[in-house]
């Protein structure tokens, strides 16, 4: 079933976004991690890709589907050249994947420029032409950023990227992870007002460590509020930023779901703990179905 089915529905999708294994040592964690969260009904899930570890995201996305029945979405990058990217759908639609994330990609290693495999792909939007403009008949998820994005000089000149990657033919939007609820409302309006109406999920990651949190706002560009760093800077340990982050991420949620967002989509890290705790405490607060 294509995602933006889902997110038209009348109640908020739960989405959990799962990274494919870089190698065995996490293989178990991450089966766990899956079986786990699949216990919680997610409306879909998403598994994230890398060039070295394609298969996995594909043999991953199919597992979930066959053996849990859930929409399990397979991210694609420009990492590949345009018929190696042809393969790989052509792979895809024939195991019956319906959902495609179409992205630009991480560089191999943080802070380098991002090299394209293919000069015709070298952003999202050529990723989601090729997908569009081929004939398959996936449903098309983009990225997108709520503050600037590391390589952008500021927001307006992501925004008009983002109007491509819309114009061409992504049918719903993640965003990038934000901890201040502002910049998702703002860049909402902003969409809003220039007549993009595809659904726009939030993408939410509670805090894992303070390691982490500095390499993914780092990764990002997302910025962490001052009372949220200054409590992470006096936590004790890594157990006591955890619950900080699970905290702060319940009353994002809470304010999100009051506002009449599509879904919640949350960056797990292939962990369960988090998310677990943190639809328990919503569901608690009955902002989301038992
Ligand atoms: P783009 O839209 O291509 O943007 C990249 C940069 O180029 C931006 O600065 C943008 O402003 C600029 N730009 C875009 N189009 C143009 C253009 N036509 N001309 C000039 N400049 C342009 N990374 C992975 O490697 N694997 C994953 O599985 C993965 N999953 C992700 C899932 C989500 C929900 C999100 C939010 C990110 C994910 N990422 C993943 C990270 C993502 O690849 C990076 O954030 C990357 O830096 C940008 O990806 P994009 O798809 O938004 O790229």
């Amino acid at each position: 079933m294509r995602i933006a089915d889902l997110l038209a529905r009348s109640r908020p999708s739960i989405s959990f976004e799962f990274m494919a294994p870089r190698d065995e040592s996490e293989v178990d964690v991450l089966e766990r991690t899956v079986a786990a969260l699949a216990g919680h009904a997610p409306d879909w899930v998403s598994v994230t890709y890398r060039v070295r570890t394609g298969e996995k995201t594909l043999e991953l996305v199919t597992r979930i589907k066959r053996h849990y029945h859930i929409e399990a979405m397979a991210h694609l990058t420009c990492a590949n050249t345009a018929d190696r990217t042809r393969q790989i759908l052509n792979w895809m639609e024939r195991e019956g994947v319906a959902n495609v994330l179409a992205l630009r990609g991480d560089p191999p290693t943080t802070g380098e420029p991002f090299t394209p495999a293919d000069p015709q792909l070298t952003h999202a939007s050529d990723l989601i032409r090729l997908v569009r403009g081929s004939g398959y008949r996936f449903g098309i998820g983009a990225a997108c950023s709520t503050e600037k994005h590391p390589e952008s000089p500021d927001v307006e000149h992501e925004f008009q990227y983002l109007q491509l990657k819309v114009e061409s033919g992504a049918d719903f939007l993640i965003t990038q992870l934000f901890f201040d609820n502002r910049f998702y409302f703002d860049l909402v309006a902003r969409a809003r007002a220039a007549g993009i109406k595809v659904p726009i999920v939030p993408g939410l990651m509670p805090v894992p460590s303070r390691r982490s949190l500095a390499l993914m706002t780092t990764m990002s560009g997302a910025s962490v509020p001052a009372a949220l760093q200054g409590a992470i800077d006096e936590a004790s340990d890594d157990d006591a930023i955890r619950a900080l982050g699970v905290r702060h991420c319940i009353a994002q949620c809470a304010e999100l779901l009051e506002a009449g967002v599509p879904g919640l989509h949350f960056y797990t890290f292939n962990r369960a703990r988090a998310p677990i705790a943190i639809l328990a405490a919503l569901r608690g607060q009955q902002l989301i179905a038992s």
